[in-house]
């Protein structure tokens, strides 16, 4: 595995005193919406795999996809940039879309966005073949980063990130990591990088999607059984995985009442500003779901330049 340092890392963890007392749970913040500036987020600890992978098949050319506010395809924008890639983005086209947030970042950087129906969306490996063969035919090579950077190479950046934790504070005295879920791997990577070291904390991950938490497992099982058919085999690892389906919302990147109530409050109370996609959804689970007993790490994963498409949801 061929890892390129792409990160700002370490990223700190803070305790945030002020929300513990509000919300009367002991909160500590992994702020890894400080991995970068342009490139921050989540996604970039996962793209050091996947690009790493991409430079050693030498592509010239990568493809990914997501929503057109993603997060994700604005990363790859960015590290491809950084690495003299071609960014190519297959956005999936809503309503009332805007040149904002992540999609403003997406052309000022010069990525190729095509634009896909739903139900391309829900076939997007064919419609990839299609463009794959019509580049590769004159001279590109394409390398295909799956939607959210999740797969078995992506999730390494979240096991990684157990060892960056060691180094800054005593795990032995969390008992719940918190995280949103859209693709899994987040989640999935800190499972199995706290398996490997036999840590009892349990990783919750709060579904932002309305795809159930079966769907997440199933793919969780699929990416281990593929680690585990190339020699990596670690126990346990969805033993210390929950998915909470409850604090979705009314659907995928559109926030609830509550939703926009807590990114004003942890705004107020705690200067932590959350995104409406991911990180509100999961904050408020976390809140809503821990029990009062609880010493938390709740992963900030970013999405701050999401935020800036629903100005008008905080009038
Ligand atoms: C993609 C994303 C997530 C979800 O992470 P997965 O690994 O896809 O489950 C959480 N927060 C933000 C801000 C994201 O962009």
């Amino acid at each position: 595995m061929k890892r390129v340092n792409l990160a700002r890392l370490p990223t700190p963890v803070e305790y945030n005193k002020r929300l513990s007392a509000h919300y009367g749970v002991e909160i500590f913040i992994k702020r890894d919406d400080l991995t970068e500036f342009v490139g921050s987020g989540n996604k970039i600890r996962k793209l050091e795999y996947l690009m790493g992978q991409a430079l050693a098949v030498k592509a010239t050319t990568v493809f990914t996809c997501g929503g057109v506010q993603s997060n994700h395809a604005r990363a790859t924008a960015y590290v491809a940039k950084r690495l003299g890639l071609h960014p190519v983005l297959f956005l999936r086209k809503t309503v009332g879309d805007v040149l904002q947030g992540n999609r403003l970042l997406d052309e000022i950087l010069g990525a190729e966005v095509i634009e896909v129906s739903n139900e391309e969306y829900e076939h997007v490996e064919e419609v990839y073949a299609r463009e794959k063969e019509r580049r590769e035919a004159r001279g590109e090579r394409v390398y295909t980063i799956p939607e959210g950077g999740t797969n078995e190479l992506g999730i390494m950046g979240y096991v990684r990130l157990i060892d960056e934790l060691e180094g800054q504070m005593n795990l032995d005295e969390i008992t719940q990591i918190y995280c949103a879920v859209g693709s899994v791997g987040t989640a999935l990577g800190i499972a199995l990088g706290l398996s490997l070291k036999s840590y009892n904390i349990q990783v919750v991950g709060i579904n932002v999607t309305k795809r159930s938490k079966e769907f997440f497992f199933d793919r969780a099982r699929a990416i281990l059984a593929k680690l585990k058919s190339s020699g990596f085999n670690v126990p346990g690892v969805l033993e210390r995985l929950t998915i909470l389906d409850e604090f979705s919302g009314p659907d995928y990147a559109v926030p609830s009442h509550e939703d926009l109530r807590i990114i004003k409050e942890a705004a107020r109370v705690g200067a932590l500003v959350l995104d409406p996609v991911y990180t509100a959804k999961a904050f408020r689970g976390m809140v809503e779901s821990a029990p009062r007993t609880s010493r938390i790490l709740f992963i900030h994963t970013g999405g701050t330049f999401g935020l800036f498409p629903f100005a008008e949801l905080f009038d």
